[in-house]
């Protein structure tokens, strides 16, 4: 991976913490290339703003290392730094016209005004506004005060362009066409792009390399066909696209079952491995009632302009296709899927692992194990298999008595073993909603709680973003596993 040669600029376990206290990213590594059109997208709130920032210089970062051509420059402002930026809101001098606007740091440099002339009319040739030095602000659409922005940006020859959201203020044509603009001003240029973006189309239409963010951390990266055919889990499959996805294991050399059939794939996975399987609306395909492998009802079907949207209800889920045919509402279809159109995504068996301490034993009542968000009380025999209690002490199975205290145990559940409830205290920890999937049959929660531990959690209720929610889980439902003495 150390292809260091072309690597323009590098975060390596970057990390940022807010005065007041919140980590916003928290342990972030990447690489740019030179002349790479780089896309940061995730939705809102993700930490996208913070991290051009730091790389503009407008934030240190709290730890980590910011490389800029291998040298660290974390400390340099953000004047020295090659690197321009245009803001979110443009942040143009209304009172000062076109010329003013672009020369304005040039100025600050001292550049004379000949040349200063010159680059304003190689930088308006470039966004195709010849002509309007003389221009007030006031007077331009806000596609053109984009342009201006960006011009003001690249009068100073920056090696990178940072652009923050920066076709989210225009109407969805206009946008379309800056798109195109952007990346023809991006061949041109031959600079680092580096776009910050919450719209997945935006960011697959226009990169080479696209960097999905949630909530501070990197999901993936990679080209955008990568991103749309092979998405490292559940958050990018949802995230970017359509995509049905689905509940199921293995069941046999690349065989997998979900959504009530045995389906062929080409990923090879361990029988019983429990997957999740990513099928996107356009590979699914519809077949006469009973030739499928699956059997449905067409609950919907909407005209897209350019093909259609039919939902089929099945026995187990609710499936979205999408092709060129109209089909009618209660008509009865089947359903099949070629091998390699099922993405499958082994489960992660890391999720809902936590760690706690043994603090307590009382024969009656057994073990209190204490977590950083929360305390159960678990049957002795839960945790030590075959233990007995004789006199108030715990003995294993041949007599001797356990050291149980201050051990330390791993708990953990599964997703679809937990409940949620709005009553904060039902269950035996709380915590926000913070993202959600729709899956074959139920929903797919994260919860985090106060202390920033995710919990994940299947539910059958549609619940929000931000819903205070406490989670339930039967205690035989724990597994513990004992960590070496
Ligand atoms: P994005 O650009 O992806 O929408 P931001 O980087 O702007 O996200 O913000 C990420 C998170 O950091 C948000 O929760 C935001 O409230 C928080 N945040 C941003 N700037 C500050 C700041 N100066 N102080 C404290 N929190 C901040
Ligand atoms: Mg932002």
């Amino acid at each position: 991976m150390e292809n260091t040669k072309d690597t323009l600029i590098e975060l390596k376990h970057v990390k940022k913490v807010f005065e007041d206290g919140v980590t916003v990213i928290e342990d972030l590594s990447l690489e740019i290339k030179k002349g790479e059109f780089v896309t940061l997208l995730g939705p809102s709130g993700c930490g996208k703003t913070t991290i051009l920032r730091m790389i503009g210089g407008f934030e240190k970062p709290t730890s980590g290392e910011l490389l800029l051509n291998g040298k660290d420059i974390s400390n340099l402002p953000p004047n020295e730094r090659p690197i321009n930026t245009v803001f979110q809101k443009y942040a143009l001098f209304p009172h000062l016209n076109v010329y003013d606007n672009i020369t304005f740091g040039l100025k600050i440099k001292g550049v004379d005004k000949k040349t200063q002339d010159e680059k304003v009319k190689k930088v308006l040739e470039m966004v195709d506004l010849e002509g309007f030095e003389k221009r007030s602000i006031s007077t331009l659409s806000g596609g053109q005060q984009q342009r201006i922005a960006i011009a003001r940006a690249i009068v100073n020859e920056p090696e990178v362009l940072l652009l923050d959201e920066s076709l989210s203020a225009l109407d969805a044509k206009m946008r379309k066409e800056m798109q195109i603009e952007l990346k023809e001003m991006h061949k041109k240029l031959g600079i680092t792009f580096i776009f910050v973006t919450h719209d997945q189309e935006e960011a697959l239409t226009m990169s080479d390399k696209v960097v999905v963010m949630s909530d501070g951390d990197v999901q993936q990266i990679g080209t955008p066909e990568d991103i749309y055919n092979e998405p490292k889990n559940l958050f990018v499959a949802d995230f970017i696209g359509e995509s049905n996805i689905f509940n199921g294991k293995m069941v046999g050399k690349k065989l997998v079952e979900f959504g009530g059939a045995v389906f062929e794939c080409v990923d090879d996975y361990a029988v019983d491995t429990v997957i999740d399987a990513v099928v996107r609306p356009e590979d699914v395909e519809i077949t006469k009632a009973g030739e499928g492998r699956i059997q449905g009802e067409v609950l919907s079907c909407d005209f897209k302009g350019i093909f259609y949207v039919t939902n089929v209800k099945t026995d187990k889920a609710e499936i979205e296709i999408h092709n060129l045919k109209s089909y009618q509402i209660g008509e009865k279809v089947g359903l099949d899927l070629a091998p390699d159109s099922i993405h499958i995504i082994p489960y992660d068996t890391s999720i809902n692992h936590y760690e706690g301490e043994i603090t307590e034993y009382e024969p009656e009542i057994g073990l209190r194990v204490v977590f950083e968000d929360f305390s159960l009380r678990v049957p002795a025999a839960q945790i030590f298999q075959g233990c007995k209690t004789e006199n108030g002490k715990l003995l294993d199975a041949e007599g001797k008595e356990i050291a149980w205290e201050g051990r330390k145990v791993i708990a953990s559940f599964a997703p679809e073993d937990a409940t949620l409830s709005d009553d904060a205290d039902a269950g035996f920890v709380a915590g926000d909603i913070f993202n959600f999937i729709y899956m074959d049959d139920h929903y797919r929660y994260r919860v985090r709680s106060e202390s920033e531990e995710d919990y994940i959690v299947n539910d059958e209720y549609l619940w929000n973003n931000e819903d205070h929610v406490s989670i339930s889980v039967p205690m035989e439902k724990f597994s513990f596993e004992l960590k070496k003495a």
